[in-house]
């Protein structure tokens, strides 16, 4: 009877213990799956931390015509064709996609021989690269033969986006409608507008056409910012580009010279014209700075790799004066 009662005693012993271990074991093998979870969520943030870190990478913006188009590419004002061609081969090596050229700007040859250069060296293909061009205003009464003569002096098949250099209300709309034509047997892929500075000449035009225009090129830089045009033109999802980026050949100084660019620019130890160019960027404008300088161009390219805190961009939206440079 005693005996009995002893192997009893060891047995429930034996059972309490055994409950005991176990669900210690299994509470342990819980707390290891909660940890090895927030593991992972904290890698996944690290990871997103990481690559936010290291790229400040802008997409390319999608048109309403469907098409991609790159937010950074160099412009060709003032160029010759040789430096044209140069310029273009240089920044398509440094990994632009955007070339901004205009028939009056007399160097789409140049341009052209620029694009062939980098393609025949392989390093680029057409369907990666995205080039403007301007019909000007003389034109406007012949837009067939205009877009004809550019595809011939570029050299290329299609031109992925041209835009009226000009408003001109007395005859924009029938050099508009010629680009629609062209739209339509594949010569041109976009089509937009350029130096219309106000919504009410912006409407006249687009209530008169079929496409509505991709782009609105204008001049914009943190001296006059193009915000009451950029609102507009939101309700057309309509993109703007802004030309003289940089305040244009003669006025580049004064911007860069400017106490908050200057001092946002010492902060990351980047040049102002970087700062200018990546706030065009993360405004959402696309910016095509001008330059027959190989080591400003490749500078101009380089701004990947920061961005401006929502301070910054704020203190750079302050500078706004509503002050163009140019008087055209
Ligand atoms: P921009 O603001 O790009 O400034 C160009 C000037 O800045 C040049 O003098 C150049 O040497 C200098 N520059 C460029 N990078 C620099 C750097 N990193 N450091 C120091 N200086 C630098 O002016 P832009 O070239 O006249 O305008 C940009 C483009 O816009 C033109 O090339 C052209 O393609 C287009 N554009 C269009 C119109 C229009 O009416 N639609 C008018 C003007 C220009």
């Amino acid at each position: 009877m005693k005996k009995g009662f002893i192997i009893c005693l060891i047995l429930l012993i034996c059972i309490i213990v055994g409950v005991v271990i176990y669900f210690r074991t299994n509470n342990k093998k819980e707390d290891n799956t909660q940890n090895s979870t927030s593991k992972i969520e904290n890698n996944n943030k690290e990871d997103k931390k990481m690559s936010n870190n290291q790229t400040y990478f802008i997409e390319d913006i999608t048109l309403n015509s469907g098409y991609k188009m790159p937010m950074l590419g160099i412009g060709t004002y003032l160029l010759s064709d040789s430096q044209a061609e140069n310029s273009v081969y240089w920044a398509l090596k440094d990994g632009y996609r955007l070339i901004d050229t205009a028939r009056i700007y007399g160097n789409e040859t140049g341009v052209g021989r620029g694009i062939k250069k980098a393609i025949d060296e392989g390093f680029v293909t057409r369907e990666e690269i995205f080039v403007t061009t301007k019909m000007w205003t003389s034109d406007f009464n012949n837009p067939d033969e205009a877009i004809d003569a550019s595809l011939r002096r570029l050299g290329l098949d299609y031109i992925d986006l041209m835009i009226l250099h000009h408003s001109q209300p007395s005859n924009d709309v029938t050099a508009y409608k010629g680009m629609e034509r062209a739209v339509k047997t594949g010569k041109l892929r976009s089509i937009g507008l350029s130096n219309y500075y106000t919504p009410e000449d912006f409407d006249r035009l687009a209530s008169q056409v079929d496409i509505t225009p991709a782009l609105l090129q204008n001049e914009t830089h943190p001296y006059h910012q193009s915000t009451e045009m950029a609102e507009h033109l939101e309700q057309y999802d309509t993109v703007l580009e802004s030309w003289f980026p940089l305040g244009g050949r003669g006025n580049t100084q004064v911007l860069f010279d400017d106490d908050t660019i200057s001092r946002i620019a010492d902060s990351h130890n980047k040049t102002s014209a970087q700062i200018i160019l990546r706030w065009h960027l993360q405004m959402g404008y696309i910016a095509i700075p001008g330059s027959s300088n190989e080591s400003h161009i490749a500078e101009n390219y380089d701004i990947f790799d920061f961005e401006l805190s929502e301070d910054e961009m704020q203190d750079l939206k302050d500078l706004d004066k509503n002050e163009r440079f140019a008087d055209y």
